[in-house]
């Protein structure tokens, strides 16, 4: 504690996010892609350091934003990057939810919801799961005078996803204050409400190219919303820095998304992995819940959470282990390659053998 920080920054709690080791792990435990990025990707490397790197970014990322808005079908100034959707969602924060009234969030949700909370002075108004873990989507539109409203879907860790109807059917009663939804995981099999945003003018979605697009090294992330809303993050934007995101990322995020077919085959991919590991793992008797993300969060009625978690990091397997008391008993694992996917059940198979 130093006597040289504001009130606010004593206050916080910083985000700890999950290990990220030197050694040879089987690291299932950040929800990173475990396929290399579009081939694209590479060409426009190679090109960047002989065209681009001296040269200041174009401060509209108008190429990226054009490439975006064609693939969601929206106008480009629908569009708004940074880098990362962490960079996005704190810009949001300050925009749309600092209202002297509170927040409603799901109580378990992504854990750098409460961070920016804290750092902006927002007031958070959790929400209980239901009994089958899923967001109430009933109580946040419930929740009265409000500043906002935020959640994930699919949200994380649980992996539950709401269908376009659901979130249709919150919108139509919180149309005061800016409804959030953070769409990290939407390409793993979860419906985007993109398709509404030009319906309903509050409704801002936010996504990143870290999880499909097999670029969290990139920092790279959107939002997509009414040209109101984009217009409010770019206002709070342009008073740190007056560049979005880098050429880099402007570069390789457009060659990632013209190639529709390395996309298609990875989440595909990663969509039947996860089905797969969700079998084997039942088979072994865990519980897992029902995921539309790419990873699934799961607990044994037998064997502890924790323990499970050090047994399997002693056998050179990283995964995600939360120190709550909700979550205390469940591991989230990420869904990583076949052969990781094997690694990680035959270390289960001996732990709980
Ligand atoms: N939202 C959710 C729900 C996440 O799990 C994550 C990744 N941890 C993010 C946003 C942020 O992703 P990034 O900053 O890499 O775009």
């Amino acid at each position: 504690m130093s006597q040289y920080w504001s009130p606010a920054v004593r206050e916080l709690t910083p985000y700890v996010p999950g290990e990220q080791p030197r050694e040879q792990l089987v690291k299932l435990n950040t929800n990173e892609n475990p396929y290399p990025p579009a081939p694209g990707v590479g060409e426009a490397l190679r090109d960047y350091a002989t065209d681009h790197l001296r040269l200041y970014p174009d401060p509209t990322s108008a190429s990226l934003r054009a490439a975006l808005a064609e693939t969601l079908n929206v106008h480009s100034r629908q569009i708004f990057v940074g880098n990362g959707s962490d960079e996005v969602l704190a810009f949001a924060f300050q925009a749309f939810f600092c209202h002297n009234a509170p927040l409603d969030v799901p109580a378990i949700t992504y854990s750098f919801y409460p961070v920016y909370a804290n750092l902006y002075g927002v007031e958070l108004r959790k929400h209980p799961l239901n009994a089958q873990w899923e967001v109430d989507t009933q109580a946040l539109a419930d929740g009265g005078e409000r500043s906002g409203v935020i959640f994930a879907n699919p949200n994380a860790p649980t992996g539950h996803a709401h269908s376009l109807a659901t979130i249709e059917a919150l919108l139509q009663r919180v149309t005061d204050r800016v409804v959030l939804v953070d769409e990290a995981y939407v390409d793993f099999g979860a419906e985007s409400a993109v398709a509404l945003v030009n319906r309903y003018p509050n409704l801002l979605v936010t996504s990143t190219f870290s999880k499909s697009r097999s670029l969290a090294g990139l920092r790279l992330g959107y939002a997509v919303g009414s040209e109101e809303l984009i217009d409010g993050l770019q206002r709070v934007k342009d008073s740190f820095n007056s560049y979005p995101v880098d050429s880099l990322a402007s570069l390789v995020g457009i060659a990632a998304l013209k190639d529709t077919e390395h996309f298609e085959a990875c989440r595909e991919h990663v969509i039947t992995t996860r089905e797969r590991t969700r079998q084997r793992l039942e088979g072994l008797g865990f519980e897992v819940l029902p995921s539309k993300a790419n990873f699934v969060l799961t607990q044994h009625p037998e064997h502890a959470g924790p323990q499970l978690f050090a047994g399997l990091r002693e056998r050179g397997i990283l995964v995600r282990h939360f120190n709550t008391p909700e979550l205390n008993n469940f591991l989230r694992i990420t869904i990583g390659t076949d052969d990781e996917m094997d690694s990680l059940m035959e270390a289960l198979e001996v732990i709980c053998g």
